[in-house]
């Protein structure tokens, strides 16, 4: 396909049907927002009539199912992926209209909490590009991830109403529409099947945006499917927890989709959770098969033209879903059913900590699901005849691989077991799923297992978020290098160049201008744009360690006022943007710490700009793409074995941050595409880590041997940052001392401070920093998620396998 042409008479009169409709006599009667609300749905019109992408011979259509979406502002993306940006520009200039401050108008659709969410956006940006039939299918959230505040240094939550019954980027065609059923109880047939016979109806009604790829001409559908009902029905029936006890009486079907749960990495077992997961997968499972019968095919040929990708365990519903719509819909015998799904299903794990990893209570299951539950059973009852030819009378296998045991359902053993592929998502991390997760099943089906690294889409993360270095690679390269990110190698021999590094350091310069002025204007603190920006974003999780960055801040602060002259030190912004789940207590008294140290070492006169400590509120895409292209320091400093892959790293590497980090997830493949001289790496490996481990770790005796370390904590403890309170901190401190330390923060501390000098030391001579920086942009280039789209067309979406 190629890009679509702009026509500017269309687009004027789809703008003009827009403000027609608010009953207005010109479009100089909008308000700024009723602008940007035109302009989208003028696109969104424009876009609407094109015809659907086809796979290509050989190729199977991707139906990406992920219970997060974390998309972003979407009308420059799209503006920017037409290629049609210029010409909007100048079409609003006519009307006095600035297209930039338009896109303002545009909330941040926040329907994922982190990572997974934002892998899933980036994913569906590049099968768009790289011309890969798909669908992503997830949930129309009426309420995204929470907006986050600071009151006296703590998080505090408030819903986030994003508008979606007025977001202008939305098409629902009724003719998608979907019954779900829920509850009830399952009957025999006269013919000796099953039937399910359901309590409730569900509608799930199909809200299609629109997802361009890169001047290409294609556009393909990311389904978000929101919950209504025909019949109003009671869901207290089902009560489940705070946001539905907020609401008062009178509650429907449509608190289905209301809410995203906000935990990132940790499995909550409450029953609208799972509510939402089957929702989702019948939604998409029912669509999938009739959009399959349309095309006048046999349910029989479905593996050869299709394939599901679950992205993480969260739809695996989605599978006994199939076999239950094969077996009493279709009325096939379970080897033909089993024959079709086991061909379909294609599983992403994300995690290996056993917190996260999803285990549903049978009960549960049975009460919500009564007929999966018994096809789940009869999966597991199958598995185990299997696995006892395999290793015979070994109980304590079998109650590894089981799919039921212990009264709960495993989701990722469910997956494994029903899909044909499971895969990792960075080598560290897919041998990790091998060896410690999944050895058995390694055993088993050798050939199910698969690593696909994790990317990035560069469209967004480097020519949207970062115009300045963009113009210069543009001018530099004189090659197309926004859908071919391998094309930045070229970039390499300018690192060696006096003038170029100085023009890019120029750029870093005034991307750091720009984030201290939104500094300023969202919290007040004036820094210093000539410090280094040490950057610290991604959810707030034990795991990743912020505690760590906590203590090595103040280490600096201590530094300072031992030596306040000390010409050597290297003047920093430490900044920091998380979430913490609002359950997770531990992680907020962590945000809570470096608020309150942020307070007194930005106050002390002592310390001036030589250091100061900003934690941004509401970290969320719109804030990324202000922080990224203006960070010098991207802080990976996870537990190594933890950070399934990470993408955060990658988005700062590419806009020309150095990488502190441990040998974790994508930070090892990192570390060998830029070299051991333009990354600092520290602190224990996945090997040392479990021999630490082994031998017994004691973080008391560690900390008493250490006078420096022990000297710091004992700041926080004496209440030196909380007006006194000794107690301010006891979540935080009792995990690393009483509480065993199991992320080994203070087994780092020492590494991590030598890590900490190594920067400074290049840091000071900023000509050989530039060129580290350089090297780090030009050779990212494997980190587009393109080239993982490519690898998952490679290895895991291949037809006739
Ligand atoms: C990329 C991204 C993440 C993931 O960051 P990690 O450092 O990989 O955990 C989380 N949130 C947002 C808003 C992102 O853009």
């Amino acid at each position: 396909m190629s890009q679509q042409k702009f026509n500017k008479a269309r687009f004027d009169a789809a703008l003009t049907r827009q403000w027609q409709y608010l009953g207005l006599s010109s479009a100089q009667q909008m308000t700024p927002h009723q602008w940007w609300q035109a302009l989208s749905a003028a696109l969104a019109e424009l876009l609407a009539t094109q015809p659907p992408l086809t796979p290509r011979k050989g190729q199977r259509h991707v139906n990406y199912l992920s219970m997060e979406f974390l998309i972003g502002r979407l009308t420059g993306n799209n503006l920017m992926n037409l290629g049609w940006y210029q010409e909007v520009q100048e079409a609003l200039a006519t009307y006095q209209v600035s297209l930039s401050e338009l896109l303002e108008e545009e909330v941040d659709p926040a329907l994922g909490n982190g990572g997974l969410g934002r892998l899933a956006a980036c994913y569906m940006d590049s099968m768009a590009t790289v011309g890969q039939a798909a669908m992503g299918h997830g949930l129309n959230y009426q309420y995204g991830l929470f907006r986050q505040s600071f009151d006296d240094g703590q998080q505090k939550e408030a819903p986030d109403d994003w508008q979606r019954d007025r977001y202008p980027w939305f098409r629902h065609n009724a003719a998608h529409d979907v019954q779900v059923g829920i509850g009830g109880k399952v009957e025999k047939t006269e013919n000796g099947g099953w039937y399910w016979q359901p309590a409730f109806w569900l509608k799930g009604e199909a809200w299609d945006l629109p997802v361009v790829g890169y001047r290409n001409g294609v556009t393909l559908p990311l389904r978000l499917w929101k919950a209504t009902s025909d019949h109003p029905f009671d869901l207290t029936l089902f009560n489940d927890g705070k946001f539905l006890q907020s609401e008062q009486s009178g509650i429907e079907a449509a608190k289905l989709t209301k809410v995203l749960y906000p935990n990132d990495n940790h499995q909550e077992g409450k029953r609208l959770r799972l509510m939402q997961q089957y929702f989702q997968c019948a939604c998409a499972v029912g669509d999938i098969l009739r959009r399959h019968h349309l095309a006048g095919r046999s349910v029989h040929d479905l593996p050869d033209y299709e394939v599901i990708q679950l992205n993480d365990t969260h739809p695996t519903i989605a599978i006994p879903e199939m076999l239950r719509l094969l077996l009493d819909e279709h009325q096939l015998s379970w080897d033909d059913a089993w024959h079709i799904t086991s061909r379909v299903f294609a599983y992403t794990n994300h995690t290996l900590m056993p917190e996260a990893l999803e285990r549903w209570d049978e009960r549960l299951v049975r009460s919500l699901l009564p007929r999966h539950m018994q096809i789940i059973r009869e999966i597991n009852r199958r598995l185990k005849k299997l696995v006892q030819r395999q290793w015979p009378d070994d109980e304590a296998v079998w109650q590894k691989l089981a799919v039921v045991a212990e009264g709960q359902v495993r989701m990722a053993n469910l997956c494994v077991v029903s899909g044909f592929a499971v895969n990792g998502v960075a080598a560290l991390h897919s041998e990790l799923v091998v060896k410690d997760l999944f050895p058995e099943y390694h055993q088993l089906w050798p050939k199910k297992f698969h690593n696909v690294t994790n990317g990035i889409t560069p469209r967004r993360w480097l020519q949207q978020c970062n115009p300045r270095l963009s113009a210069l690679l543009d001018e530099t390269l004189q090659v197309e290098w926004a859908n071919n990110l391998e094309a930045l190698k070229a970039l390499e021999p300018f690192a060696a160049k006096k003038a170029f590094r100085q023009k890019y350091r120029k750029i870093k310069q005034a991307n750091k201008q720009q984030l201290t002025e939104y500094i300023r204007q969202v919290t007040g603190i004036q820094v210093n744009p000539e410090a280094l920006f040490d950057v610290q974003i991604k959810r707030l999780h034990e795991y990743k360690r912020q505690h760590l960055s906590l203590l090595h801040i103040l280490h600096c602060y201590r530094q300072l006022r031992d030596d306040p002259k000390n010409p050597d030190f290297v003047p920093r912004v430490f900044l920091f943007g998380a979430k913490a789940a609002p359950g997770y207590y531990l992680a907020k008294n962590i945000i809570y710490a470096i608020n309150k140290v942020a307070e007194v070492v930005n106050n002390d006169p002592k310390v001036g700009d030589k250091l100061k400590v900003v934690f941004i509120p509401d970290y969320r895409i719109t804030a990324a793409e202000l922080m990224i292209p203006a960070a010098d320091l991207s802080e990976q400093i996870s537990t190594a074995g933890y950070e399934a892959s990470g993408t955060g790293n990658m988005k700062l590497a590419l806009n020309g941050a150095l990488t502190i980090g441990t040998l974790d997830g994508a930070n090892v493949e990192i570390a060998a595409e830029v070299g051991e001289e333009n990354i600092f790496i520290f602190g224990h490996t996945v090997d040392e880590v479990k021999a630490l481990k082994a031998e017994g770790y004691h973080p008391k005796k560690l900390r008493k041997a250490n006078k420096h370390l022990d000297g710091l904590l004992k700041e926080l403890e004496k209440g030196k940052f909380s007006d006194g309170d000794k107690h301010a901190f006891d979540l935080l401190l009792n995990s690393l001392t009483k509480n065993g330390d199991p992320w080994l923060v203070l087994a780092d501390f020492d590494a991590y401070v030598e890590a900490q000098q190594r920067v400074e030391a290049l840091w000071k001579d900023q000509e050989a920093w530039t060129k580290a920086a350089i090297l780090n942009t030009a050779r990212n280039g494997m980190f587009s998620s393109d080239r993982s789209i490519r690898d998952y067309q490679k290895r895991i979406w291949q037809a006739k396998r």
